[in-house]
């Protein structure tokens, strides 16, 4: 199975008041280890083809470039928090997913799709926060996946949780909490090393 490739923005409409092209979609590391990542999960390929499929592409590449303050290395896009872009009216909405219920990051990520946004020459765009369907872990891309192991957090598996450093399913859970909420410590059996891993959930 291959990886969705973006392709170069193309001269689509940007909505009202944006000008700015942006940059390309994160991409897999072609040097990842591939049975360590999980595969492209359905629901990452429906949201995939509505990207393509929406008239607003330069919109969605504009915002890969805002974060999880969390989760720094993921793109809110790879974490399946940017839900689509739309437009109504005349006016551009943003929907977003919040991971966890109540997670203390979606005020941080408000703001940087509205400086992002701003920047961008857009003006009068609404960000909405949409939990139904809720979010869950097979909305995060394969790339999300790759990343956060190459981060050393091992990313949700429905099989045994394998060790970011050596890939071992040898492995422990320490404590059901890490440094947030969505993630679980583990300790590797086989090399020792303590990683964190980013919790499964459906
Ligand atoms: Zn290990």
């Amino acid at each position: 199975m291959t990886a969705p490739v973006q392709t170069p923005a193309e001269a689509a409409p940007l909505g009202p008041g944006c000008s700015v092209i942006g940059s390309g979609a994160p991409h897999l590391d072609p040097s990842e280890p591939a049975a360590a990542i999980p595969l492209e999960t359905p629901e990452y390929a429906a949201r995939w083809a509505r990207r393509q499929a929406s008239a607003h592409r330069e919109l969605y590449a504009l915002l890969d470039a805002v974060r999880d303050p969390e989760l720094p290395e993921l793109s809110i896009w790879d974490l399946g928090v940017l839900r689509e872009v739309r437009e109504a009216g005349g006016a551009i909405t943003v929907a977003i997913t919040p991971t966890y219920s109540g997670c203390p990051a979606l005020a941080v990520i408000r703001e940087d799709i509205a400086a992002c946004l701003t920047r961008a020459g857009c003006q009068g765009f609404a960000i909405v926060e949409e939990t139904r369907p809720p979010w869950t872990t097979a909305l995060l891309s394969r790339a999300a996946c790759a990343q956060l192991r190459a981060g050393g957090v091992a990313p949700p598996v429905t099989g045994p949780v394998r060790c970011p450093v050596c890939g071992s399913a040898e492995t422990a859970l320490v404590s059901e909490f890490a440094s947030t909420a969505c993630k679980a410590h583990y300790r590797c059996r086989n090399c020792l090393e303590p990683f964190d891993h980013f919790k499964m959930l459906k």
